[in-house]
């Protein structure tokens, strides 16, 4: 069966390897997908979301020329050299006018399609742009924040080998988040030596696997987790020599725990004092635990203080460094867009600017405002903040109100809809391209992918999309590619190299310009067109300089270039995924970014906030009397590079759930209609009675509302967009990460007619 080719799954961040047998006209549909046992990671595992990808691959809204809007609104087509030449010079305009940082830059990839951002970096450099954010903003800052005060380096759980399993907000079922996570369930589940905890408001299908499920009130994580690790605390039950030898400061957190009133903080929440209690107990007992948070709590009240309690019962379990716990893993490339030093606060608001992203929730305040700093143009590249951020109404003024707007995607978002200029790219199934998602402590592993189809004509892939912009906006070193191309050429890759690196020493200013640079040199000379993973190469040659361990254990031979050689050879010759580095546990200690190889148990900023929980009243408006969570994975969700709603096999509508003493109360039934209204905004949907939810809960899915291309300029949405009913004021006061999964809001029967 050689007619099944690798590739990935890029519905979520594992990115499973997958096989797929095309067929139909010219060979361009995906008739079947199964998983790829070949792939190091996944080894044949998937879930049902895979099997629709045909419907991403040949969805609806696909835009096959660059587009430019005409003064009445509408948009027409223009060839490449016009809309290449047309944004530089625009985009230059604005840079000696008003300054480069001006540029906002949003979005550089999405799940699996990270290559984007690399060579944007180039693009973003050439114009001196700084300012720059992306989905992470509004979900993880706060919890880099924390990992980067207390351990200065990434973690990662390993659930296939705990003893003990802590969700937090998370429900791997349906949003995954590791390795093969249903069969990792189904194992911790069936095996009574060990244990599964799940900390969530829902009775998820996770909970419905856990030993213990601790169904909070919506948005009291905070004082739960607090009520949990104070009973370490209070009871004495952590190891106090681990934690002297191990950490810094606990000193300072002892006392803020010893005076949490534990009963209180678990009424609050809403949960049985002795059902805590058990879960203190079982965690104490227990030789490994692994813990992971998610959306639950990071898009949620206190959501940067949760992510800290979370790490501080990483320390009081003494999880840390040991199998089955929290270790740190090396990526092969950070990810993001990376341009230099980022600036520590943005421009207008003096919002927190953390792993180089401005806040999600703070751009459109931004935009909006006569302030000499505002931002004048974006460039949104495979990302939809029209759509997928907070307070929709608010982007889409936003987006109006630049000077300059330029999409560059593969179909026609809602973000695209609002931009001046729209640049159509390859599918992910068309390009060469890669996840920087590697995320695996023990075993990590990278896939380079394959074109599987072939593009229409009218794309241009983003590599070349950049590389043109940055000529055409006299930034490329003609001189320099020149040189490089001679030398690579008569001397060979290992010339190249020195020549290249030799240049960037003298002149740092070229290092954001190696992407593109290699892009025009070592690309053409890569087999079978593979000329966007040129970077690759470079990220291989630094990844061995590094970590030539973590590689001979991997089993790569050597040291120094062989090394780096030897692992891009292998990432382009093993199309189902190579690992490239191995560690053990333990070696997480030498691999923190902290001083001592110690722990910082204390973040002050974090300990007043948690100090502060005692004295926090509900200031609930009475008018809106039920939370409601927007944005939940479920079944038949994914992220919105499913466009076309047809394929979605159940809830097609994506029902809003809701309890049945809800629904009761409220003169609701299965199928009926409701109007759901918050603070922002109001929204019809199809009701779902549903015992998972608990009084004074309701859920949207994500993924759902968007506006699809029905033919003469109309539109047509299924389900409802939650950004629509989500607030920009609504956010974590430190990260600024939007609390979508508490949404005051009240429901009103609609009557069908
Ligand atoms: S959506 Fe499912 S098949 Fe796709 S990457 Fe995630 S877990 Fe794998």
């Amino acid at each position: 069966m050689s007619d099944w080719r690798p590739t990935a799954c890029i519905l979520c961040s594992i990115n499973c390897g997958i096989e797929v047998l095309l067929g139909g006209d010219d060979d361009q549909e995906f008739l079947k997908v199964r998983g790829d046992k070949a792939h190091p990671s996944s080894r044949g595992y998937l879930c049902q979301k895979a099997s629709k990808l045909n419907h991403y691959q040949n969805g609806r809204d696909r835009i096959t020329s660059p587009l430019r809007r005409r003064d009445d609104g509408s948009f027409e087509e223009i060839d490449w050299d016009t809309a290449i030449a047309e944004i530089a010079a625009r985009l230059g305009r604005i840079r000696d006018e008003h300054g480069g940082e001006k540029i906002f830059y949003y979005g550089g990839g999405g799940q699996a399609n990270h290559l984007p951002g690399v060579y944007a970096a180039s693009t973003l450099s050439s114009l001196g742009s700084v300012y720059r954010s992306n989905a992470l903003a509004q979900e993880k800052t706060g919890e880099f924040w924390v990992q980067g005060k207390m351990f200065g380096a990434p973690v990662h759980p390993c659930f296939a080998d705990c003893e003990v399993a802590f969700f937090l907000g998370k429900n791997p079922w349906q949003s995954h988040g590791f390795p093969r996570s249903r069969f990792v369930l189904n194992e911790i589940a069936k095996n009574p030596a060990r244990k599964m905890i799940v900390v969530d408001p829902v009775r998820t299908e996770t909970a419905d696997k856990a030993d213990i499920h601790l169904q909070l009130k919506p948005g009291t994580d905070a004082w739960l987790m607090s009520a949990l690790a104070a009973v370490f605390v209070q009871e004495g039950w952590y190891d106090a020599e681990w934690m002297q030898q191990r950490s810094r400061d606990f000193g300072q957190v002892r006392p803020v725990l010893e005076s949490v009133p534990v009963g209180r903080y678990c009424e609050i929440a809403g949960v049985d004092e002795a059902l805590v209690r058990q879960v203190a107990a079982v965690l104490r007992d227990a030789k490994g635990v692994s813990f992971m948070e998610d959306l639950g709590v990071q898009m949620n009240r206190h959501s940067t203080l949760v992510s800290y309690l979370n790490r501080l019962m990483w320390l009081l379990t003494a999880s840390f460094g040991k199998p089955g716990g929290m270790n740190v893993f090396n990526p092969l490339s950070a990810l993001g867009v990376h341009t230099g030093k980022p600036p520590k606060f943005s421009p207008v608001n003096g919002a927190k600017i953390i792993y180089g992203l401005v806040p999600c929730n703070v751009i459109p305040e931004e935009i909006l405002t006569d302030h000499p700093d505002r931002y004048r143009a974006m460039i949104v590249e495979s990302a939809n903040p029209a759509h997928s951020l907070a307070d929709t109404p608010k982007w889409r003024e936003a987006l109006a109100a630049l000077d300059l707007v330029v999409t560059i995607d593969v179909a026609m978002t809602e973000t695209a809809r609002h931009s001046d200029y729209v640049l159509p790219t390859p599918t992910q199934y068309e390009k060469w391209e890669c996840s920087f998602f590697n995320l695996e402590p023990e075993e990590n592993a990278f896939q380079l992918r394959r074109p599987l189809v072939s593009p229409p004509a009218g794309v241009l892939g983003e590599p070349e999309i950049h590389t043109r912009l940055v000529e055409a906006l006299g930034a490329m070193p003609d001189d320099l590619v020149a040189s490089l191309n001679a030398t690579l050429e008569q001397q060979g890759r290992e010339a190249f190299a020195y020549q290249l690196m030799t240049m960037v020493r003298k002149q740092p200013e070229l290092m954001n310009l190696v992407p593109v640079i290699l892009y025009r040199t070592l690309g053409p000379t890569l087999p079978g067109g593979a000329a966007a993973a040129a970077p690759i190469w470079a990220l291989a040659h630094f990844f061995a300089q590094r970590h030539p361990a973590s590689m001979n254990r991997a089993g790569y031979e050597g040291e120094g270039p062989i090394l780096g050689e030897q692992l891009f050879e292998a990432i382009m010759d093993r199309a189902s995924g190579v690992v490239f580095s191995v560690d053990e546990p333990e070696s997480s200690w030498q691999r923190l970014g902290t001083k001592e190889e110690k722990i910082n148990a204390a973040i002050p900023v974090l300990l007043e906030e948690l100090e502060g929980l005692s004295e926090e009243t509900s200031d609930r408006d009475p008018a809106y009397p039920l939370i409601l969570s927007a944005g939940e994975r479920r079944d038949f969700t994914a992220n919105t590079l499913y466009r076309d709603p047809r394929w979605r096999r159940r809830d097609f509508d994506g029902a809003l759930r809701i309890s049945p003493q809800d629904a009761d109360r409220l003169g609701l039934s299965d199928g009926g209609h409701a109007r759901i209204t918050t603070h922002r905004g109001n929204a019809e949907v199809v009701v779902e009675v549903s015992d998972r939810m608990q009084v004074g809960h309701v859920s949207l899915p994500n993924g759902q509302g968007l506006d699809n291309d029905i033919g003469d300029g109309g539109t047509a949405r299924v389900g409802v967009a939650p950004n629509e009913l989500t607030s920009l004021d609504q956010r974590d006061w430190l990260a600024g990460t939007p609390w979508h999964k508490w949404v005051p809001a009240k429901l009103d029967a609609v009557d069908p007619d």
